[in-house]
């Protein structure tokens, strides 16, 4: 089938001004190559240390900043290209929420006014578009009766987060992009927030690109999980194969940081120490020899490419993953 969404060598970097001309003194490496599909109707989980580029990525996709370089294609339609989609389009379809619930809510407005306040700026009557938002309050677990009428600042943080997922829904997005939507939740808000995301995925037919720190909850929700290190994809595969039988030793030794439910984990791999090197230099080769317990010398001469093993949906980017049976070089994925 046709993914939902195509990203080709997607690249950003930021350039760093210094000096009394304001001259590009360096540039972070923020997204460096980035490829990758999601289905129709699937969850791809995204993982990383802070800064290793994955909010970047969802901006990227959202074209809430322009990329450098790389194409999107979103259902078929190449996006801001000429015969594709416009970017104007693309924000209907792809809808985000993120973590900080409290500041992406107008203070000053009811949350029923919030939901409908979308649909309205598309031309859609405001009697309509309260109905739809009573609507999509009940459907988020917030009887409209009840909350329609209140204000942000009456609401906990686990029902603010459910009027951001009723806005962003408003606009019947096919695409939702959740940037550490449940990080900030207490444990239990958080498991009813990510109940109320699996049964609306059902619901709506929607596609989720889930991104987040905690790979408890990337594995609970995750059909297919992609880790990122310092702007590159390192792995990318089917969720139980990357927890059961992780390929790179970055992702192996992020699963050994994570504190664990299940004893019977593997945790041969120490976990990650230290910070990762400088994005504005990252490291030669291998962006994670530098931090890596299996760096050979070829490390840090080469990059390696996402390659595969075993199964094809399983790829890793390592030189001392075992020989590839019929996949070298770069592999679309
Ligand atoms: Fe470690 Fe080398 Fe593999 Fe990079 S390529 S993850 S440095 S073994
Ligand atoms: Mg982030």
């Amino acid at each position: 089938a046709q993914p939902l969404l195509t990203v080709n060598v997607l690249r950003k970097y930021f350039p760093i001004r210094g000096g009394a001309l304001g001259r590009v003194r360096a540039k972070v490496h923020a997204v460096d190559g980035v490829s990758f599909t999601v289905q129709k109707g699937e969850t791809l989980g995204i993982v990383g240390e802070s800064g290793c580029g994955k909010s970047t990525v969802a901006r990227l996709l959202m074209r809430l900043m322009a990329p450098d370089g790389g194409e999107q294609i979103f259902d078929g339609d190449e996006v801001a290209a000429q015969g594709g989609i416009s970017v104007r389009d693309l924000r209907r379809q792809v809808q985000m929420v993120f973590q900080d619930s409290a500041s992406s809510l107008n203070p000053r407005m009811p949350v029923q006014g919030s939901v409908a306040f979308g649909p309205m700026a598309l031309g859609k009557p405001k009697a309509e578009a309260m109905a739809l938002a009573r609507e999509l309050l009940g459907k988020v677990g917030l009887n409209p009766v009840l909350f329609g009428g209140r204000y942000p600042h009456e609401l906990s943080g686990g029902q603010k987060q459910r009027v951001n997922i009723a806005r962003a829904l408003a606009l019947s997005p096919r695409l939702l992009i959740l940037d550490e939507a449940v990080s900030a939740l207490d444990k239990s808000v958080e498991a009813q927030v990510l109940n109320l995301l699996q049964l609306l995925k059902r619901d709506m037919g929607l596609t989720y690109l889930f991104i987040s720190h905690d790979l408890g909850v990337v594995r609970w929700i995750s059909d297919r999980v992609m880790v990122m290190y310092l702007g590159e994809v390192v792995e990318i595969g089917p969720s139980e194969q990357i927890y059961a039988d992780a390929k790179h030793p970055y992702t192996r030794a992020l699963l050994a940081s994570k504190p664990s439910m299940n004893p019977d984990e593997r945790r041969e791999e120490p976990p990650v120490t230290g910070d990762p090197p400088n994005p504005v230099n990252p490291p030669a080769g291998c962006r994670f020899h530098t931090r890596c317990p299996h760096a050979e010398a070829v490390c840090s001469a080469r990059a390696p490419q996402l390659g595969s093993n075993g199964a094809a949906a399983h790829l890793a980017a390592c030189h001392m993953q075992e020989p590839a049976s019929g996949h070298s070089g770069a592999v679309r994925h």
